[in-house]
Order: C-alpha cells, then sequence, then structure tokens
C-alpha cells in the first residue's frame, strides 16, 4: 500500500481530481463490495487495527487505498485507480480510536456543480485543528450532470447525480459508515447561485416537516459568522433537500442526522479568501456535538497546565536548573 507524507493542501489535491470523471455505473456487486470495503476501512481506523487485504479488495474492484500521514494526522484514502475513472466517488478516513460522541462523516457530493464545495470540504477535513471526531471525509468524482442519460441542468434527473440515486457506491458508503459508527453526523456541503431573496446559507435535515436541534443549534451559532442562515422548513420554502437520497437513508437509522448546509457563492468565495472565516466555520459546522447539536465539553488535557518539573509523579522531568 503506498504510503505518502502530505501538506493539507496536498492532500487536498490528492483527493479532489481537476477534472471529472466521466461517468459509467458501478454494478450493484460493486457498490455492495466497496461499502464493505468502507465499513472496513472505518472500522479498523476505530479500532486501532491495520487494513489487512483491505488493499487486494480494493484493486479487486478499480481502486487504490493510500495511506496518509498530514502532520500528526493520518488517513487512509480509498480512489479511484486513475486508468479505472469512472464517477464511483472518493473516501478518506481519519485513523484514530473511536471518541466518546457522535462522529461527524463530511460530503461534499456536488464538487463539480456547487463550486468551492470541495476545496471547502478538504480545507476543514484536513485542518490540524478538526477533531478525532471528524472521521471520514466522501467526495463525488463525477459531474453532477456528467451521465449519458440526464436532463439538460439544472434538470430533475441526471443519472451521475449521487444525491438524487440510490444505485451509487456513496449511497452504500454512507450506509456502511454510519452503520460502522454507530452515532454519526452527517455533515453535506452545496452551494446555490446568490439571488437577493436568499441568505447567505440554508440549513436543513432534509425532512419536510421540522429542521431538528441540531440544524437549530448549528444555524444559531453559524448567523453571527456568516450572516443570514435561514432553516428549512421553519425560515424558508427553499432548498430543503427533501429528496436527497442520503438524507432519506440516514432517516432510518435512530443514531443517524443529516445536516444539509447549502451556501451562497459569495459565502463560498469569502470562506476560500479568509482563512480566519473558514477556521470560524469549520469550528462550528464540525464541532464535537452530541445529536441534538449540543456541544460536548473536552475536559482541559491533564498534563497542560501542569508546567514541566512542577509534579511529583513518575516521569516528572527534573525542574530545570537556573
Ligand atoms: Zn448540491
Amino acid at each position: 500500500m503506498p504510503s505518502r507524507e502530505l501538506t493539507p493542501a496536498q492532500a487536498r489535491d490528492a483527493l479532489l481530481p481537476e477534472t471529472p470523471a466521466s461517468f459509467a455505473p458501478s454494478t450493484v456487486d460493486e457498490q455492495q463490495q466497496l461499502g464493505a470495503l468502507v465499513d472496513t476501512l472505518v472500522t479498523n481506523a476505530r479500532t486501532d487495527r491495520e487494513l489487512e487485504d483491505a488493499p487486494a479488495r480494493a484493486r479487486a474492484l478499480g481502486f487504490h487505498v493510500e495511506a496518509w500521514q498530514v502532520g500528526d494526522q493520518r488517513f487512509w484514502a480509498l480512489l479511484e485507480a486513475p486508468e479505472a475513472r469512472r464517477g464511483a466517488g472518493a473516501y478518506v478516513v481519519r485513523v484514530g480510536p473511536a471518541t466518546t460522541g457522535a462522529e461527524i462523516v463530511l460530503q461534499a457530493p456536488h464538487t463539480f456543480y456547487d463550486l468551492g464545495t470541495g476545496d471547502i470540504a478538504a480545507r476543514l477535513f484536513f485542518s490540524s485543528s478538526a477533531g478525532a471526531h471528524v472521521r471520514a471525509l466522501f467526495v463525488n468524482t463525477a459531474h453532477r450532470y456528467g451521465g449519458p442519460r440526464q436532463a439538460p441542468p439544472p434538470g430533475e434527473h441526471s443519472d451521475s447525480d449521487l444525491c438524487h440515486i440510490t444505485d451509487h457506491v456513496f449511497q452504500d458508503a454512507t450506509r456502511a459508515a454510519a452503520e460502522a459508527v454507530g452515532a454519526t453526523i452527517v455533515v453535506q456541503l452545496h452551494g446555490f447561485s446568490d439571488a437577493p431573496e436568499l441568505p447567505e446559507a440554508i440549513l436543513s435535515s432534509g425532512q419536510r416537516e421540522a429542521s431538528s436541534p441540531l440544524v437549530h443549534a448549528l444555524s444559531r451559532e453559524l448567523e453571527p459568522v456568516l450572516g443570514k442562515v435561514r432553516r428549512y422548513p421553519e425560515d424558508i420554502a427553499k432548498l430543503g433537500a427533501t429528496t436527497n437520497t442520503q438524507g432519506k437513508l440516514l432517516a432510518g437509522y435512530p443514531d443517524a442526522r443529516f445536516v444539509h448546509i447549502e451556501l451562497s457563492a459569495g459565502t463560498r468565495d469569502r470562506l476560500r479568501d479568509s482563512d480566519e472565516l473558514m477556521a470560524d466555520f469549520g469550528e462550528i459546522a464540525l464541532a464535537d456535538r452530541d445529536l441534538d447539536g449540543e456541544r460536548i465539553e473536552h475536559a482541559p488535557d491533564a498534563d497542560a497546565d501542569v508546567p514541566r518539573g512542577a509534579g511529583a509523579g513518575e516521569g516528572a522531568a527534573p525542574a530545570p536548573e537556573r
């Protein structure tokens, strides 16, 4: 298995293809086997096990697995083999012990259409400030309107729009991650074109009837950072993602939550132009929370406040001579 040491920017470039793959559907068997592979990656990453035969299984499916070291963090990336690109997606898992609260699966499924969402997701995910609970990042590798059978954009149906079809690896990977993790928050990033009547961001749980305590918490915290933030359906009747296939899937899992975040073009530009704004956005969107959006307070690191040499315990460093 190839092993690479990357900067966050190099990891982002390695994950996001510059050009979309020409889309060819995977068979049901391939979808299931790749879903099982994502299950292995997520499960083994959380339980300190090695990958065993996962690289060989990936190769048999036209994928490959790479181990990435980015700063002090480890990742496993499941990527389409260069000669077998066909829009089956790209899946990266953070390697580290299971955390106590909900774990986050970040998704950018329309990176060539909702411009900037892949870059934003990758910058948040590979940032040194992303917590251990931010488990995985899934992105598309073909254009939303890149399949052979489709209505012209912004048409209703496209066989490469993996948010509106169920027979895609992305759906199996989402299911596998939710089942492997248990308490899971799937945060999906999208983008819309600016319009005077539209806000900076629209958050939804994908449900027509009401959003969720998690969406309420995120919206409340994001508004001072992004500007006008609206919740579907409480504040606005548009862009609620009620036909999103990952949202529908996750609604069937009592321990999973779906958060659909739509960002205006201006907001996406501002985020990418300002490291500070990006960090503030990430600190909220990917915060360690329970399934209802309550933040999980972390006890300060037990060693952090003890001056070196001050402790009497075993292993304490000797006080420096002055
Ligand atoms: Zn979208």
